[in-house]
């Protein structure tokens, strides 16, 4: 017999931006939520300064609600908290935010809605039946061991850890199993916005620009576009003098560019996204434990070029080094359908679509390599609520970087704006699915779940 605690409770594993969206979507829904994280805080990379992609178009339009207008709303309310969408007159529009503001809301918002936290916890294993879990085991911080009875787990891993556990198929990384670099990220202070953006509209071959063709094509035009905003979205180019001749010096590491993007207007704040290491496996331990070392040395190599070389950079300190290593990839898991690389580039739509993306597929490599295939026409592609269920698995469902994709299609559903979209999708069927006693999420009405997307001010195609 289930006690009526557990018949309301929604257990989410995994307390990155896809497990927040999944948790907050089900709390607002009336569930009781409970979510696991082996990590110490939530948020993930949602609190480092990056911007948030695939939230909206490359034309600026708005493509993503629901959860993150809650959260964009509380970012708001705080000084400096909110910079807003912004054109790198490259590729996309990001949305930047000031990290910890969007820390402040994202715990605010679990506040208000009463999710239950379990952090420094992980679970280790599952109790499971013919491809349902009946309970997953728990070890906490401090060693005490938990077995937690559950209806559904919403698998926000990052990496379909749950799924693996319960026996569904999770791919890794290429044919070769090679995956995406990790990298450290970090932010500067005291970065003067004007000389960069000057320097790049004097040098317009410094900077990735005008790649995309729904944007400015002239790369000269470009820069100046990116100087008239004032916003400091700016990734310096390896193919370019100044850092190229870095590289080729060994003063830099090997890096596609120096992705920068605003996160604090007021202190002269940037976020920098540069550091990596290729081909390595970040859900060895030893390894991405290893990795986080050899990154420190590539950021203190960064900072000296940026003071020495880099005009804006002159006075700047360093503000933050992110609390965790960046995983770009690990498990893809294998479901119901799986996402294409030609879906996100011809912006295909669905009718079982539970929001939708529009980052361009993205796939970074070793040394200076990067892939990168805008969306055409600067349109959105459906995400299919098919992709969030694993295969021969029927009361799991899938949140985040780990949804079923192919390589390409995973490099643009990858980012957090999607992920927010998965995640709240999948944490209203999972309270959908609790209420009504569904036990399979295969048998989840979609048409029902689509209207309560919509309530939740999820932006979804009309199809
Ligand atoms: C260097 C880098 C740059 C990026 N740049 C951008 C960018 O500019 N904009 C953008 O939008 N996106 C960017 N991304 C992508 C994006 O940040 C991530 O893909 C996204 O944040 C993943 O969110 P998630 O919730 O799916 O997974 P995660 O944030 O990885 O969360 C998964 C959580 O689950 C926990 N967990 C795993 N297994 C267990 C278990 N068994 N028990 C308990 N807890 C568990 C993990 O510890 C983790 O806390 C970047 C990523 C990287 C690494």
């Amino acid at each position: 017999m289930l006690t009526d605690d557990k018949k309301n409770k929604v257990l989410v594993v995994g307390g990155g931006i896809a497990g927040i969206s999944a948790a907050l979507s089900a709390a607002k829904r009336g569930a009781h939520v409970l979510l696991i994280s082996s990590e110490g805080n939530v948020g993930g990379d949602a609190c480092t300064g990056m911007p948030i992609l695939g939230t909206y178009s490359s034309v600026g339009e708005k493509c993503v609600g629901g959860i993150l207008d809650e959260l964009l709303e509380i970012c708001k309310q705080i000084s400096g908290g909110y910079i807003g969408p912004v054109c790198d007159f490259r590729t996309v529009y990001g949305l930047c935010i000031n990290p910890e503001t969007m820390r402040l809301a994202i715990l605010l918002l679990l506040k208000k809605y009463n999710v239950d936290l379990l952090l420094n916890s992980i679970v280790s294993d599952v109790e499971a039946n013919n491809g349902t879990v009946k309970a997953v085991n728990v070890v906490c911080g401090n060693g005490e061991k938990r077995i937690i009875e559950c209806r559904n787990i919403i698998d926000a891993t990052g990496s379909g850890n749950i799924v693996k556990m319960v026996g569904g198929k999770v791919l890794y990384g290429d044919e070769n199993g090679n995956m995406q670099p990790v990298s450290l990220i970090f932010r500067m202070a005291g970065v003067s916005f004007k000389c960069l953006l000057e320097f790049i509209k004097e040098h317009p071959e410094e900077a990735l620009l005008a790649e995309n063709p729904v944007l400015e094509k002239d790369r000269k035009k470009a820069a100046q576009l990116l100087y008239q905003n004032g916003f400091p979205y700016v990734a310096l180019s390896a193919g370019g003098q100044l850092l190229g001749k870095a590289i080729t010096t060994s003063e830099m590491y090997p890096c596609t560019a120096m992705f920068m993007t605003p996160s604090l207007m007021q202190t002269g704040e940037i976020c920098i996204n540069s550091t990596r290491i290729a081909n390595l496996n970040a859900l060895e331990p030893d390894i991405a434990s290893k990795a986080v070392l050899d990154l420190a040395e590539q950021l203190k190599t960064a900072i000296r070029f940026l003071n020495q070389r880099v005009p804006g950079f002159e006075n700047a300190v360093l503000s933050s080094v992110a609390s965790r290593l960046g995983v770009r990839e690990t498990g893809r898991i294998v479901g119901e359908y799986e996402l294409k690389q030609d879906d996100v580039i011809h912006g295909e739509k669905f009718s079982s679509a539970i929001g939708q993306g529009t980052h361009h597929v993205d796939i970074h490599g070793a040394g200076v390599s990067q892939v990168r295939i805008p969306v055409e026409n600067g349109a959105a592609y459906d995400i299919p609520f098919e992709c969030l269920l694993p295969q021969g698995v029927k009361n799991v469902i899938v949140a985040g970087r780990c949804i079923s994709s192919d390589r390409g299609a995973n490099g643009s559903v990858r980012v957090m704006g999607s992920c927010m979209v998965t995640g709240q999708a999948a944490g209203l069927a999972s309270a959908i699915a609790t209420e009504q006693g569904i036990e399979d999420f295969r048998d989840i009405d979609i048409e029902h779940l689509r209207e309560n997307l919509r309530e939740q001010g999820v932006i979804l195609n009309p199809v």
